[in-house]
């Protein structure tokens, strides 16, 4: 009938947009070395910001003491505290607490979102048990991961050189965040040293000497890796000892002439908060997947009456349609699609589908979990290549390619089990079933809260 035909037709072009065939990954990969390469070599030379860190010291093993930290991400906000052992004892004890940011604090000032993060960790530290040991007259350490491009200016402080993911708060851009989240803390009565973070990246070579990066599919999309200092031309300032320095890469600000972009990703960068920006991440991460299957049912919706005559009122709001919702009728296992069809009545109110209907929004689904998934699997293909050349270079020849270990962190990465499979499978697919054995993705699995104490201990002033 017509309404099948024209929703093929639909769904034809949206599997065509969305295409990334082996070749175009590769192309990808290789374009995404090339940026990181131009972002370091000078100041605003390439998408990529580059960032460096001034983290010169990643954890070893060996750190003692109690330490805190603070993971502010696009939907949560963590703090936690760790007992750490040394060598023989490691992590002794840790206990974390997750807070939602409130939607109004994240489009409000300054002053009340820092409050309310200060607010949070002095309840946090109100509510300390004895198990846990600070030595008296020492202050507290604390690490601070902030999941928003930060340029920094030593270990201690940065400013902020925009809000991402759904944040826009103006009074905080080009400030130095660090130092304004340390006067909130003073204004809660807080003394505590606060430093700027890579933690997933630092708390997965706490636990395995091979991770050379971090990649983070959440929210938003970010990565940082280890790099040589004499790799990065446009260091200015004294080299750290170890030679090597963590550069935090804003990946999400990717952009390629090989990227599949289509109508709905175009409609939906104009209508966002920072059109023009962070499109790798407005077609990777987990806050845009579920606008972008919203829009595509909503087309059906409108010119084949995919859901009958009327078109859903919610499916017209945008965001309605959240990235966890996609994914639970993605894994929809039931002969008739029971999820799809419990899910499309709850969220969107679109009750009666037929089979056939149902399949097709799984078909939806599918479509744009991979291709994300495709492209993140590209992106990490990039920073093997980059980090592998170096490594290749300094390696005697012939010998296995060495193990390279992705520290992995992110609610999308962690939940969204076809999409992490894969992007796995893809990586596989990219580099060949022999290189890819020598890329591991490893759940950092306690997360970027955790690096960052174990930063504030590798970065101890009483150490
Ligand atoms: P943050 O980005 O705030 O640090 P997380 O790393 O926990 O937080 O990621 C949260 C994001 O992960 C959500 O915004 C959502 O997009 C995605 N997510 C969470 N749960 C699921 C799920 N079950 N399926 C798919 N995506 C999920
Ligand atoms: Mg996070």
């Amino acid at each position: 009938d017509t309404v099948t035909a024209r929703v093929d037709v639909v769904m034809r072009e949206l599997e065509e947009r969305c295409a990334t065939t082996v070749g175009k990954l590769r192309q990808l990969a290789d374009a995404m070395a090339v940026e990181m390469h131009a972002g370091l070599a000078a100041e605003g030379a390439s998408k990529l910001k580059m960032l460096i860190s001034y983290v010169d010291n990643l954890p070893t093993g060996d750190e003692e003491g109690l330490f805190y930290a603070l993971d502010l991400g696009g939907t949560n906000f963590r703090v936690l505290r760790v007992q750490l052992g040394g060598k023989e004892g490691r992590i002794v004890r840790q206990e974390f607490e997750e807070v939602s940011i409130p939607p109004h604090l994240m489009i409000g000032g300054s002053d009340e979102l820092f409050d309310f993060i200060a607010s949070a960790l002095a309840r946090f530290i109100a509510s300390e048990g004895e198990d846990f040991h600070l030595p008296t007259g020492r202050q507290r350490e604390l690490g601070f991961t902030f999941s928003f491009p930060v340029r920094q200016i030593s270990i201690g402080s940065g400013t902020l050189v925009k809000w991402t993911k759904g944040f826009n708060i103006d009074a905080t851009v080009g400030e130095d965040v660090v130092g304004e989240l340390s006067r909130a803390m003073e204004r809660q009565g807080l003394d505590m040293r606060v430093n700027d973070t890579i933690g997933t990246l630092a708390g997965g070579r706490y636990h395995d000497k091979d991770v050379v990066a971090a990649v983070i599919l959440g929210t938003g999309t970010n990565a940082a890796y280890v790099e040589r200092v004499e790799a990065i031309p446009k260091w200015q300032g004294l080299l750290p000892k170890s030679g090597e320095t963590v550069i935090n890469m804003e990946w999400g600000n990717f952009r390629s002439s090989h990227l599949p972009i289509t109508e709905y990703d175009q409609a939906l960068d104009d209508e966002s908060l920072n059109p023009g920006e962070q499109i790798y991440e407005k077609l990777v991460s987990g806050m845009y997947l579920g606008e972008i299957f919203r829009r595509v049912l909503l087309r059906l919706a409108r010119e084949a009456a995919l859901f009958g005559e009327t078109v859903p009122a919610k499916l017209e709001i945008p965001f309605s349609l959240r990235t966890p919702i996609m994914s639970a009728m993605h894994h929809d296992k039931s002969p008739d699609l029971t999820v799809v069809s419990t899910k499309l009545n709850e969220v969107l109110g679109i009750s009666n589908t037929s089979l056939q209907t149902r399949k097709v929004v799984v078909q939806i689904c599918d479509i744009i979990a991979k291709r994300s998934a495709r492209l993140a699997a590209a992106g990490i293909v990039g920073i093997v290549k980059k980090v592998g050349r170096a490594r290749d270079n300094a390696r005697e020849g012939g010998s296995q390619l060495p193990r390279m270990v992705i520290a992995m962190d992110g609610g999308l990465y962690e939940h969204y089990m076809i999409f992490s499979e894969s992007v796995q499978s893809t990586i596989k697919e990219i580099l060949g079933e022999e290189a890819s054995d020598s890329v591991v993705i490893k759940m950092a699995n306690d997360g970027s809260g955790i690096g960052a104490a174990l930063l504030a201990a590798s970065h101890s002033h009483y150490l």
